[in-house]
């Protein structure tokens, strides 16, 4: 199948016809090329509605997963986020086209390289890849912090408070959260009195999050 028609079924059919609403998120799931950031023996597999290998014992989420998780942190396009996790870098790329500056942080440096390569690859610029590699990282961004969004694609036993530590008012973070076999996406956004307001989505199966706050 052609990869740029795999693609439009993609978001017609996992994306859209499951109550994604953001126009400015489908845009973006329509624009970015899934395929170049998997494995290239997989690249007719990149459009199916599940996760993939990605090496490292680590994984691309599904595309839904993505885009329910991008549509949660509301984007307007003026924002600074953080990820931690950038895995392929997929979903990073997703991030960098709607928001003005991403900062991604991923644990293993092979992963980490590869995905500075697509993202390069396709001229996003406005991404800053930090590597997290030496024992006992701190997670998170600190110096660069706060953020307007955060999002976690790992899961963790909790919310970390070094991630909501480092929200901005008013920002978001979204978060999977539980043990490790299955967890839920939590959602906290900032408040102006520097409240935390949570609310829980849907169900899903994230790798873990590792460090000190994750496993
Ligand atoms: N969003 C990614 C994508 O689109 O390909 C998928 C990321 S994968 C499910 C989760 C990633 O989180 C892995 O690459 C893993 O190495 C990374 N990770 C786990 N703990 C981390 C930490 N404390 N800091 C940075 N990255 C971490």
């Amino acid at each position: 199948m052609n990869l740029e028609f795999a693609r439009k079924k993609m978001v017609q059919e996992q994306i859209v016809a499951r109550g994604i609403s953001d126009r400015r998120v489908i845009e973006a799931m329509l624009k970015i090329p899934r395929h170049i950031f998997v494995q290239e023996a997989m690249a007719a597999q990149a459009y199916m509605d599940s996760p993939l290998p990605i090496g490292e014992k680590q994984t691309i989420s599904q595309p839904y997963m993505v885009a329910l998780m991008t549509e949660l942190l509301a984007l307007k396009g003026t924002e600074k986020v953080l990820e931690i996790g950038t895995g392929s870098g997929y979903q990073t790329a997703i991030l960098a086209t709607l928001a003005d500056r991403v900062y991604t942080a991923e644990r293993i440096r092979p992963l980490a390289l590869r995905a500075r390569k697509c993202l390069d690859s396709l001229a996003l610029f406005n991404v800053m890849l930090r590597i997290n590699d030496s024992e006992g990282s701190p997670i998170g961004w600190e110096e660069e912090a706060p953020f307007d969004a955060i999002i976690v694609t790992a899961g963790a036993p909790s919310v970390p408070t070094v991630l909501t530590d480092q929200l901005a008012v008013g920002g978001r973070l979204v978060i999977p959260v539980g043990d490790q076999g299955e967890q839920r996406l939590a959602r906290i956004e900032k408040k102006t009195d520097g409240t935390l307001e949570a609310s829980a989505s849907v169900g899903c199966r994230f790798v873990p999050l590792i460090g000190k706050q994750g496993w």
